[in-house]
């Protein structure tokens, strides 16, 4: 294996798309999947008549490696993504994944793009991105007959270039997802669905929306395509509880991070929209910038500020950020058995 890195300047890197060496490619066709392979092409030819195309029917994840301390390149809790991919798939009737299989696709695109994955000490990581579409030949609505499953990944720097400085947000006046329509899955018509209220938000100066719930539009439903959290005035971590928002598995590792090592109280709750008052503190979160600050919400003609005027990270914000970022860095003891070490 090649053991040098490409010449890229680490430091430099955005969220954006890079083409790597290799990509992992599997199918599934009278029933089963086929093992798989590396490829080398960036590009998928599909039937005209594929599902994905015309009806959606495809769901994605996004993880990140990091090289850690010690060398090791290790994924950030690729189990959950697994699960969660399993869930989105049942939700559009596609077949399940197994979480071998999974790890394996991963592991694979890590070791063949060994020398695009950020070295240690550079703010980057490398991103991948597994997906699974049904394919093939299809006129009506009804689930495909074939599939595909696909994993690539990109070496990323930070999701926001200013780095880790609160943003402001407008409530929008969309709603992201039905009741009990696929809020809580990561499928590709949510994010279609948000591209015209995203625009809305930074046309107006904002840096992305606020979503409210769609049966009151009373309770904080997700910032963007990430999670919330407040943290109140005496010190509690509240995150919005609702069946149509996408489980966060950063948010997840957060909350027990803050009940742990920051002892606060965590609270999956309500959170109105008109009680923002009683936070000193917010955040988005999501694999790709980790967590957010939030400094301010304007909803209506109301502004809600939060930490320092909303000019820079609140305390416990930034303690959260810096601890999840060495776990997954290799830093500080990994506990809870977050990251899984791919044996280059
Ligand atoms: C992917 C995603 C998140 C973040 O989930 P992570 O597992 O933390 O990356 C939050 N909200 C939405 C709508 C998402 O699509």
């Amino acid at each position: 294996m090649i053991k040098e890195k490409v010449n890229l300047n680490w430091n430099e890197l955005k969220f954006s798309y890079i083409k790597t060496d290799y990509r992992f490619l599997s199918f599934y066709r009278n029933g089963i999947w086929d093992e798989g392979n590396l490829i080398e092409s960036n590009e998928l030819i599909l039937n005209e008549g594929s599902p994905i195309l015309h009806y959606g029917q495809g769901a994605f994840e996004g993880l990140k490696a990091f090289t850690q301390k010690n060398g090791s390149i290790a994924i950030f809790r690729p189990d959950m993504n697994c699960k969660r991919l399993n869930l989105s798939a049942k939700r559009l009737l596609m077949p399940e994944i197994k979480e071998d299989k999974f790890l394996d696709a991963l592991e694979k695109v890590i070791k063949s793009n060994y020398r695009w994955i950020p070295p240690y000490g550079v703010d980057a990581s490398f991103y991948l991105r597994p997906f699974e579409i049904g394919i093939g030949e299809n006129l009506g609505v009804k689930p495909a007959n074939e599939y595909l499953f696909y994993v690539f990944g990109v070496p990323v720097g930070p999701y926001f270039k200013e780095g880790f400085k609160p943003v402001s947000m407008i409530v929008s006046e969309f709603d992201r997802a039905a009741p009990k329509g696929t809020g809580n899955v990561k499928v590709g018509g949510n994010y279609a669905a948000s591209l015209l209220p995203h625009e809305k938000a930074i046309d107006e100066g904002y840096s992305d929306c606020i979503y409210l719930d769609p049966r009151e539009n009373k309770y904080i439903e997700e910032a963007g395509a990430a999670n919330f959290f407040g943290i109140t005035k005496d010190g509690r971590f509240l995150t919005p509880k609702s069946d149509s928002i996408l489980q966060s598995i950063t948010r997840l590792s957060l909350m027990q991070i803050a009940e742990d090592q920051l002892k606060l109280k965590v609270e999956e709750t309500k959170i109105p929209i008109d009680s923002l008052d009683q936070f000193v503190e917010a955040g988005a979160c999501g694999t790709a910038a980790v967590i957010t600050p939030i400094g301010k919400i304007k909803y209506k003609d109301k502004e809600f500020v939060f930490y320092d005027n909303g000019k820079s990270a609140g305390p416990i914000t930034t303690k959260l950020y810096n601890i999840l970022l060495s776990i997954q860095r290799g830093e500080i003891q990994d506990k809870y058995n977050w990251v899984y070490i791919v044996n280059i």
